[in-house]
């Protein structure tokens, strides 16, 4: 559904333009016709973007937070490991997991175009695309942040990543405290897309707040 992604391999224009073109075509007549209703579409359309697709990468942060070799070999190996967990790229693009820390925290963009781990993410949020946060999230990311709702102390270092056709990036953010115990699907739902682009933060659960 997604494919400006990969707007690096010119070659691969017409062939995306002509089938989102005949998708758009598609849609219209079947709305015409009274046999879909448009804003079923989006509903299907927000669930891939929010749920779906996000809840792949939330159970490699999951893993990685419970299990120290695993978190090891992602650091090392992210394409690999999060293959392991039957998560891949369909053109083989590589991924690198750029794990926050006390001290650090990163930030995902793509400033050419707008490659994404769609693999552990799903479909891109409309705004990653937007040449508004293209640019901004190299230039001011704290104020980026910010409008995110993320207030960083001074003290913390924002490293800002860029995309490629060939690499994308992964934000594994910190676990929140007061989550001693917990299973990997219970942390998984402390991770939201956002954490994963590092436009937001893990959340905290209410025994730690
Ligand atoms: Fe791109």
């Amino acid at each position: 559904m997604h494919d400006d992604d990969h707007d690096h391999h010119h070659h691969h224009d017409n062939r995306y333009t002509d089938m989102q073109a005949r998708v758009r075509a598609l849609e219209t007549v079947l709305t015409e016709k009274g046999l879909i209703d448009p804003a079923a579409i989006d509903v299907i359309v927000e669930t891939y973007e929010t749920k779906v697709g996000p809840r792949n990468g939330a159970r490699v942060v999951a893993k990685a937070w419970s299990d120290l070799e695993f978190a090891d070999w992602l650091r090392q190996d992210a394409t690999a490991a999060i293959a392991s967990l039957g998560y891949a790229g369909r053109q083989g693009e590589h991924m690198r997991a750029v794990f926050n820390t006390d001290d650090t925290h990163n930030l995902v963009v793509c400033t050419l175009c707008s490659c994404y781990p769609w693999s552990v993410l799903g479909l891109p949020p409309v705004w990653y695309k937007a040449p508004a946060y293209r640019s901004r999230a190299v230039i001011d990311p704290r104020g980026v942040l910010a409008e995110f709702g993320v207030t960083l102390p001074e003290s913390k270092k924002i490293r800002v990543w860029d995309s490629t056709a060939e690499l994308r990036y992964l934000v594994v953010p910190e676990r929140p405290n007061g989550t001693d115990g917990w299973s990997e699907e219970r942390l998984a739902d402390l991770v939201s897309r956002d954490a994963m682009i590092g436009t937001g933060l893990a959340a905290v659960p209410e025994n730690a707040r």
